[in-house]
This record gives C-alpha cells, structure tokens and sequence, in this order.
C-alpha cells in the first residue's frame, strides 16, 4: 500500500554554510523555526486521520539534520517513535549534507528508525562544487552515499544541473557517479535563480546565465533516462509549486510547476516519433501506452501531438493496462509497431 508523506520542513536548520543557489527561506515556504514534540505528535496525528489506513512515510526536509546539534536530533525524532513502534508510521527519512555524515551518525539515526537519507549532492564535479560555495567536494557524497548503503539504509542523491561551471556532460557524469557509489533514487532539481542570493547577483551581473527551460528539460529528459536504464527511481524533477515560488521570488532559470511531467513527456514524444517515422505524414495512426500516461503521450496542451501531426491528422491515444510504464505500441493501417523507453531510445549527451 503506498505511503502518506508527512513533511516537516526544518528549514535553513543546522546548516553553517551559504551555497550561492540556497534560500531555504524562500524554497520551504518557513520562517526557519523547529516543530516541537507536540507540533509533531500533533502533525502526525491529523495525518493518520485522513489517510485512510494507508502508511505515513516521515520526512524531515530542507537545512541539514546531521549537522543540529544531537539533542535536538534526539528532540525531533523522540515523538515519532511510538508512531513507528505501533506502525502508524513505516519509514522516516531525513536529508542533509554529504559532509555532515559518518559511520556512527548514520548508526545513531538508525537507531532512531531513520531508514532513508537524502544528500545533497548537486554535482560530482568539484569545480562546479567549488564555483557554487557547497564547502564539500565530490569524494565527500561518495563516502556519505557508502555509508548509509553499509548501513542498510536506503540512499537518495539531490543533483542540481546547471550550477556555475556545469555542462550537460558534466551533469551526465555526476548521475553517473552516484548510481555507481549505490544511490536507490535521486531528484533532479535543475537550478532556479532566486531572488536574495548570491546566484541572483552574478546572474544579474552578467556573470552566469542558468538553463532556460528548454534547456533544463532536454537535459532532465536525458538525465531522467539514464536513471531508468540504470533502475533508479527519479522521484522529483523540479521544485515544488508551492515552494514560495512566484515571479517575485524566481529571477530566471529552469522552473514550471509540472516540469516532471514536461520532462517525461518528452521521452514519450521521442519514442513515438521514433517509431512512427515510417507511418506516411498525412496518415492517422494510433498510440496505445499504460493508462497512467496517456498524458505524458499526449504531452501539456496537446504539444506532442500537434508536433507528431502539425497538418492536425489525428493521432489516437488509447490506454492499455497490459503494457508497461515506459512501453508504447503504434498502429497504423493494421500494422503495429512495439517501442520502450529504456530499451529504445538513445542519447547523445554532446547534443543538448
Ligand atoms: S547546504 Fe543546503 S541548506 Fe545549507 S546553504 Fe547549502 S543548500 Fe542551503
């Protein structure tokens, strides 16, 4: 049965560093301030209520948990404990700073029913790591990733493509180095300009230019494919509409509420014009494709469509809960044509 995220956002908390891209202020929509034992006992209460029996997944998001001081780790997580002793809550996860982890910390919060860590990555090259203020360089995230994987717990990586000194190829590269130091999933949150920091005032010098949208989304599409070809599961792409964003907040940069759907909604577009390259131009066809993306296929306002078909020749979308997520299959005039996602579609990284 799937699980109900409870989120507490500990904003900018514990953190002592100033990464040229943060407002934490502005992302988490918080002043910053800790929830107390109440407020969390509290929270995780009204939630069981309106789940309907289903597991509520514990999520302590934002600033760097490892890096509180520990009483106030053990004070965040003392009220969730009869929670999870009585399996009302079934896993807690907690994101930090890969050079706020060790061996023992992650056995401490084990010991707390921490089970997934989150770390922010957001490149595995240190130049660009360097060039963004992160105070860590990339062996630190491989050692953090090793750690909570030796300790059984599960590891998810943050990547932010497109940070000062950053290219597609480099960005490739940092998916590359945390699937292979045993990242279980990542998010990929390409970089947005916000407004107060110190990203703002280069970008508005003149200094450094983000990914447009566009950009963004061609490199999260190849980066996204990667991950399905390596069996990881990408579970954000993009930040949260509601994450204080607005256009007052936003300066520039990769950003749209559903950019995860856009992204993947690219890959869909890609296979199908793959595989319907041999359908004539002024033929309608078909696209038959799980029901839960039907509107990938179908892309935001119709987009992969009018693409697939700019004369307006209908192209068909049909839902079949007999193929898989990332299947599609193309009929025309009786022939049909089968693609996958994973196994079909290849990229050339140099291009975007
Ligand atoms: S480490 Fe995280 S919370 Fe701290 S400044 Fe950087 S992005 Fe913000």
């Amino acid at each position: 049965m799937k699980a109900v995220t409870v989120p507490f956002f500990i904003s900018h908390q514990g953190c002592p560093h100033a990464c040229v891209f943060c407002d934490q202020r502005v992302i988490s929509g918080s002043s910053g301030s800790l929830p107390s034992r109440q407020q969390i006992s509290d929270t995780i209460d009204s939630w069981r209520s309106s789940a309907a029996g289903r597991p509520l997944d514990v999520a302590f998001f934002g600033g760097s948990f490892s890096a509180l001081p520990e009483q106030v780790q053990d004070e965040l997580l003392a009220p969730v404990q009869s929670f999870l002793e009585s399996g009302v809550v079934r896993s807690v996860r907690v994101s930090t700073r890969p050079d706020c982890l060790d061996d023992a910390t992650v056995r401490r919060l084990a010991g707390q029913g921490v089970s997934v860590i989150e770390i922010g990555v957001q490149s595995m090259d240190d130049d660009v790591l360097a060039l963004s203020g992160r105070g860590h360089d990339a062996a630190a995230s491989e050692a953090a990733l090793r750690c909570i994987k030796e300790q059984g717990l599960a590891a998810g990586a943050q990547l932010m493509p497109g940070l000062p000194g950053d290219t597609p190829a480099a960005a490739f590269r940092s998916l590359e180095r945390v699937i292979a130091a045993g990242a279980d999933f990542v998010r990929f949150y390409p970089v947005v300009v916000l407004a107060g920091t110190p990203l703002a005032r280069s970008y508005q010098a003149g200094e450094y230019r983000p990914l447009d949208l566009e950009q963004g989304i061609a490199l999260c599409k190849q980066l996204l494919h990667r991950a399905m070809r390596g069996g990881i599961d990408v579970i954000r792409i993009g930040l949260q509409a509601g994450d204080g964003l607005n256009s007052a907040t936003v300066l520039a940069g990769c950003w749209h509420p559903a950019l995860g759907q856009l992204v993947r909604s690219e890959l869909y577009f890609d296979l199908v014009r793959q595989i319907a390259a041999a359908v004539p131009d002024d033929a309608p066809f078909s696209v038959t494709c799980h029901p839960s993306r039907v509107s990938d296929v179908i892309g935001q306002k119709r987009r992969n469509l009018a693409r697939l078909r700019p004369s307006g020749i209908s192209v068909r979308v049909v839902p079949d809960d007999a193929l898989l997520l990332e299947e599609v299959v193309v009929e025309y005039l009786g022939h049909c044509f089968k693609g996958n996602i994973i196994t079909d579609l290849n990229y050339n990284i140099s291009e975007v």
